[in-house]
């Protein structure tokens, strides 16, 4: 039934089934970094990598570092466009593609504009969908905006679902999605720890930028901070921004280190709040390892995005969540990670409470990850060649 790709090796006819992994932004190169990797190793299956280039910038810094070259990149990224417009011509470049190299699968992770377009592309063409990090949800459609919508039609378009708790099989149980779901860890923790294991002391490089390297961690606590959220632009980001003002003026050992999203959205909100104070740190986007290197050296993580929550507590970093609701619940309930919202005045109280109640903040940092054991890129490949 599944297209089959040969080749000759020596006197020996191997065939080798293609899955096209499509990727578009940084999350989904750390997460996917792992797998394709794994893939590699297997003489039964053949990763063919496509970059729809949703991020730019931050994406070719990964390649870099995990040592993976795009096969296709479908240059999608216009500054500002907007999301009807990528979907559009996500769906358009992708299908014209798959027709192309006809892969036996397709392989998506998470929940962007890409993920959900690569899916409905493979779909028309009835090719099956391998979805990783299956099952995320928050319950409400708007929050996280577009993802929660995004993910959930990935679901009812996939075939296979890899989920990364045992809370998300239940949610897609829930959804009455039963066929070939696994419950293999998040592939985060797999990226994770294959980087930290070579930032102590390997041939592969860690340059952290110059301002990085700069900080004094042990003579500043140093509270990392990253927001992007769609649903947060404006008002709530800069909520936050003056929140983080308080917070310095309040605990003068503390230094702010941020690294800027790529969205305007984001910065130019953001910017114009922090810009001047001694002790905050706005850096451009510092690729994935020293972004590593600075949640490891950091003594508190306060975010909004998916994957960091999951990194977090694998550092023995406590999180505080900067959103009013998770898809990644648990965390919140192992209490490795806080839901503190964008309420200015509860994101003060919970970060003053973790830097002035050493019980409290110990216990946090104590907790074991929920999210995996860097083993589920091993696991995702095994039940590959199984099917
Ligand atoms: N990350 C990074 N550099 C940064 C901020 C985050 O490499 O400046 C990494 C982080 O380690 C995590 C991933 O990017 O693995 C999370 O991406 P993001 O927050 O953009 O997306 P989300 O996880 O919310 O979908």
């Amino acid at each position: 039934m599944f297209f089959v790709y040969s080749i000759i090796g020596g006197d020996k006819l191997l065939t080798m089934k293609k899955i096209a992994i499509i990727i578009g932004t940084r999350p989904e190169v750390i997460k996917l970094a792992p797998v394709y990797l794994e893939l590699k190793k297997s003489k039964k299956l053949k990763p063919i990598l496509i970059n729809t280039g949703q991020h730019k910038e931050m994406v070719d810094q990964m390649f870099k570092w995990f040592g993976i070259k795009e096969n296709y990149n479908l240059k999608l990224m216009e500054t500002n466009q907007t999301l009807q417009n990528l979907t559009a011509k996500a769906i358009g470049s992708i299908t014209d593609l798959l027709k192309q190299i006809k892969p036996d699968f397709v392989m998506v992770e998470g929940d962007t504009v890409t993920v959900m377009a690569a899916s409905l592309a493979a779909f028309y063409l009835k090719i099956p969908v391998a979805h990783v990090e299956a099952g995320l949800r928050t319950g409400d459609i708007y929050n996280p905006f577009p993802e929660e919508m995004a993910r959930r039609v990935v679901s009812r378009l996939a075939s296979i679902h890899f989920a990364p708790t045992k809370k998300a099989v239940l949610n897609l149980k829930k959804e009455n999605i039963k066929n070939n779901v696994y419950l293999t860890g998040n592939t985060v923790i797999d990226a994770l720890l294959y980087t930290t294991k070579h930032i102590s002391g390997s041939k592969k490089k860690l340059v952290p930028p110059m301002i990085v390297r700069s900080l004094d961690f042990k003579k500043h606590r140093v509270i990392l901070v990253t927001i992007h959220r769609r649903e947060n632009f404006g008002k709530a980001h800069r909520e936050i921004a003056r929140t983080l003002i308080k917070i310095l003026n309040n605990f003068p050992d503390t230094v702010v280190l941020l690294p800027l999203h790529m969205n305007p959205n984001v910065r130019n909100v953001i910017k114009p709040v922090l810009k001047n104070h001694k002790r905050v740190f706005l850096i451009e986007p510092p690729g994935y390892v020293p972004f590593v290197y600075a949640m490891k050296n950091s003594y508190l993580i306060l975010t909004d995005s998916g994957g960091v929550q999951e990194e977090g507590p694998t550092l023995g970093k406590p999180v505080l969540v900067l959103r009013t609701t998770t898809e990644r619940p648990e965390g919140i309930k192992a209490g490795c990670a806080k839901l503190v919202g964008i309420d200015p005045k509860n994101i003060f109280k919970e970060t003053a409470k973790l830097l002035t109640d050493k019980k409290a903040y110990k216990k946090m940092s104590k907790v074991k990850s929920p999210y995996g054991d860097g083993k589920a890129s091993k696991r995702i490949v095994k039940i590959l060649e199984g099917l």
